[in-house]
């Protein structure tokens, strides 16, 4: 089943701004879908069209099995908000507890669930302490205790990694691999890329409000599958099947060239080195390659406009 199965979603502001133009995005029941686009381009539009905080101008399909709009759905969807804002006299411990009692999550299961949550996120050291003595990173590590205290199927995170460190980032990104362990299906909203790349098994790219790729990255990326041959010695380009391979000479190195076989078959790239190796060329690196997220990511966004939108490369 689709835990998010939309078509077609439009949505305009009062005030005439055309944030969503026809988005479609299907999110299968278990794993961790990715929604990338740069600044301004729909994604938090679209989240919040999911949670029913913001109506859309028309939209088709459904969450969780229910007509998208529909709030009784909600019961069973997680949702961590970017910039949220917590009591600042709660501890930690309060805080997800508050969370519960709002979900009417019943006390008896609240206690417990609360601190087994407080354990995944590697917060119960810290619970009793108040939210303002917390860093960025442990107070998203609560939001996210906050956004499963009711159990939910989906877990809609918007840029769960904002201002957090690189070590904090990789906590978070272990915590969704886990949540996913759980069964549970996990929308994360973020502008880092190579973070998306590391745990989504598919992602969808919006840009300017329309979906202009989706699916897992091996697929997006397919057609550049590669192998990349470097070899000192060699010719400044190889013959192979039918066409020539030319050699990118190394800048620091000369002698030194890079040899890229299109290919995601080791067996295709053996010629090659064959023919490196007949030349009397020495092999010294053979890597199988292919684009990054942040590569297709940007080719699209380039595509899509004939030029870069800002804030499309931000790391
Ligand atoms: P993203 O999350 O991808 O950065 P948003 O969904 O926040 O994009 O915004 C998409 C577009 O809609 C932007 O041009 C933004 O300025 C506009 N927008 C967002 N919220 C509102 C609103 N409440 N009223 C008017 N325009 C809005």
């Amino acid at each position: 089943m689709l835990a998010l199965d939309l078509h077609d979603v439009t949505k305009t502001y009062r005030g005439r701004v055309q944030a969503l133009r026809g988005v479609s995005i299907s999110v299968r029941e278990g794993e961790i879908f990715g929604l990338l686009g740069p600044n301004g381009a729909g994604k938090s539009t679209l989240v919040k069209i999911v949670m029913t905080v913001v109506r859309p101008t028309s939209a088709r399909g459904t969450v969780l099995g229910a007509p998208v709009g529909t709030q009784d759905v909600l019961e069973r969807v997680g949702y961590l908000p970017e910039h949220h804002r917590f009591p600042p006299y709660l501890t930690g411990r309060q805080v997800v507890d508050f969370f519960g009692a709002l979900c009417k999550v019943p006390r008896a299961v609240r206690r417990p669930r609360t601190d087994a949550l407080l354990g995944l996120v590697g917060m119960r050291d810290w619970a009793d302490r108040r939210v303002t003595t917390y860093s960025k990173g442990m107070q998203q590590r609560i939001g996210i205790a906050t956004a499963l205290i009711n159990d939910p199927r989906l877990v809609v995170l918007d840029e769960p990694t904002d201002g957090v460190d690189p070590v904090g980032r990789r906590e978070i990104r272990d915590m969704l691999l886990r949540i996913r362990a759980e069964g549970r299906t996990v929308l994360v909203n973020s502008h880092l890329l190579s973070e998306v790349e590391m745990v989504a098994d598919r992602v969808a790219i919006i840009s300017k409000g329309t979906t202009i790729a989706q699916g897992s990255i091996d697929e997006l990326t397919r057609d550049s599958h590669r192998f990349e041959i470097e070899a000192s010695g060699g010719p400044e380009s190889l013959p192979l099947a039918g066409s020539m391979v030319a050699g990118r000479e190394s800048p620091d190195r000369p002698g030194l060239r890079t040899y890229v076989v299109p290919t995601r078959e080791a067996a295709d790239a053996q010629p090659a080195i064959d023919a490196l190796r007949a030349a009397g060329a020495v092999i010294v690196r053979v890597e199988r390659a292919r684009e990054t997220l942040e590569d297709l990511f940007v080719r699209s966004v380039v595509d899509e406009h004939g030029r870069s939108v800002p804030g499309a490369a931000r790391p």
